[in-house]
């Protein structure tokens, strides 16, 4: 029999496809690298479908990739071996809410904001929202990528909310990683080495994850500067005074310019501070008041947005804005993390370096975690460009990695972050590689990811 006849056998006909739409589905996600087409996708329904699937695709050596959403931005879920496709979004169910331990159990398939549209009920929700892609990205994806969001400033970003999975590893193994309890010094921490893995160690079939409380008072406001310098100084300093911001997101000018191009949203055309407070009433006042001080020291200006907006409704649009600039250009980004302090220098180096180079730079992100995007539109059939954009990223990365940063703050390596792990890593790499051969020893699990 065929692969699919053979998987069709082990599921079911409706559970695998070869259509060519399927397959191209399955080929990309939302990066610039190259799609691949895979051979078959195949949608499992329970733990021991993936199971099926792993054990047949590991005694035959075949390459099986994990997707989720394929909203990821390094060519994380692209199957660059072929093979198997393993599509959890049908496993999309939430197992049980126990609002009183404050943890959810959910398929990996739960799209976020489906989540925490069903988590409201019992006043409570997940919060690494990653900015743009909350109403696409898969739970599952978000644990192997180990994303954060707008509120990660206060809560932690995904790594700090999963406290157990079920995870199918490279030999088809079945296995219960964590535990329930609040806190464990009970052996390896295994879950960790799961949680950012991309999908290269093992596939995750249930997730239990830890939860808060949604807050009693929230108080939203934006800031504008300026200079970019002066706006994300602002930031730094209100992390250094331990000002308790739920979110702080930075745009420059070139964003904010973007977005009014793409929705005619009438934003003032400066860099600007998004923020959000979380607490009681009075606690979001006093905190709101800190942070609007810091901001005025540093020139900021508040500014209510048209029309009373959600800050984080036009923050949503900022990715898909700057690509809506030139539909034929492709992104060049980093996914740049530092130590807060530097914020205003890597500001200024990315400015420079771009301007050195002669290009467009935009840059937004999660910048009170430290973590800035610095955007790249370019068009790759004009070679030269592309590549002198893709040295202006590797300068940028370089600079940061000697700051003591990462060259991935939150969207993983994938294909794209790929030429930096050694540098960031060094020796340790071969120890991941050690690692990978223990959870999958002949290599099936998303080949040729993270490291070359
Ligand atoms: C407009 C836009 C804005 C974004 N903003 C943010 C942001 O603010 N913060 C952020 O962190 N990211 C952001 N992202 C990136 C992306 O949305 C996240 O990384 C997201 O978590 C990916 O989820 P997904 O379901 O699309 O996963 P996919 O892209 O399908 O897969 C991601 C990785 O996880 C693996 N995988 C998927 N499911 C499983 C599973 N069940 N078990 C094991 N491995 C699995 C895949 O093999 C792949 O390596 C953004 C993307 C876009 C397009």
């Amino acid at each position: 029999m065929s692969l699919p006849q053979d998987l069709a056998a082990l599921l079911s006909s409706e559970q695998v496809s070869t259509r060519s739409a399927d397959l191209e589905l399955a080929a990309h996600d939302e990066s610039a690298c190259p799609p691949t087409l895979p051979e078959v996708v195949v949608w499992p329904q329970t733990t021991e479908d993936v199971r099926l699937v792993v054990r047949y695709a590991y005694e035959r050596a075949l390459a099986l990739t994990a997707r989720g959403a394929g909203s990821s931005l390094e060519g994380n879920p692209i199957p660059v071996r072929g093979g198997i496709v393993v599509d959890l979004s049908r496993m999309d169910r939430v197992v049980s809410v126990r609002a009183e331990d404050l943890q959810v159990t959910t398929q990996p398939g739960t799209v976020y904001n489906d989540l925490n549209d069903q988590l409201k009920a019992y006043g409570l929700f997940f919060p690494p929202s990653p900015g743009g892609s909350s109403d696409v990205a898969t739970i599952g994806g978000m644990v192997a990528n180990n994303a954060s969001g707008i509120y990660s400033v206060k809560y932690g970003g995904t790594r700090d909310h999963v406290k157990a999975a079920t995870v199918v590893t490279g030999t088809g193994a079945v296995l219960e990683l964590g535990t329930r309890s609040r806190k464990t010094s009970s052996g390896y921490h295994l879950l960790g080495l799961l949680v950012g893995s991309e999908g290269t160690l093992g596939i995750a079939t249930e997730l239990t994850l830890s939860l808060v409380g949604l807050p009693q008072g929230r108080k939203q406001g934006a800031f504008t500067f300026p200079a970019e310098k002066a706006a994300v100084t602002a930031i730094a300093a209100m992390m250094r005074y331990g000002v308790d911001l739920a979110a702080v997101e930075f745009l420059d000018r070139r964003s904010i310019a973007a977005l009014n191009r793409f929705q005619d949203f009438g934003l003032t055309e400066q860099p600007s501070l998004f923020l959000e407070v979380h607490g009681s009433e009075s606690a979001v006042e006093e905190v709101f008041d800190t942070a609007q001080s810091v901001c005025e020291e540093r020139q900021g200006e508040r500014i209510l947005l048209p029309g009373g907006r959600n800050p984080w409704e036009i923050r949503h649009f900022t990715t898909r804005a700057i690509q809506a600039l030139n539909p034929h250009a492709k992104t060049i980004r980093t996914d740049m993390g530092f130590p807060i302090s530097r914020l205003p220098e890597v500001i200024d180096r990315s400015y420079a370096i771009a301007e050195h180079y002669g290009l467009v730079l935009h840059t937004f992100g999660h910048a009170g975690l430290g973590i800035l995007h610095a955007l790249l539109r370019e068009d790759p059939a004009d070679e030269q460009r592309w590549a002198t954009a893709n040295r202006a990223k590797d300068e940028m990365v370089a600079y940061v990695l000697s700051l003591g940063g990462t060259a991935s703050g939150e969207h993983g390596i994938g294909l794209g972050s790929q030429k930096y792990v050694a540098q960031e890593h060094g020796a340790a790499l071969e120890l991941m590689k050690g690692i990978k051969r223990v959870f999958d020893p002949k290599g099936i699990l998303n080949p040729g990811k993270i490291w070359p």
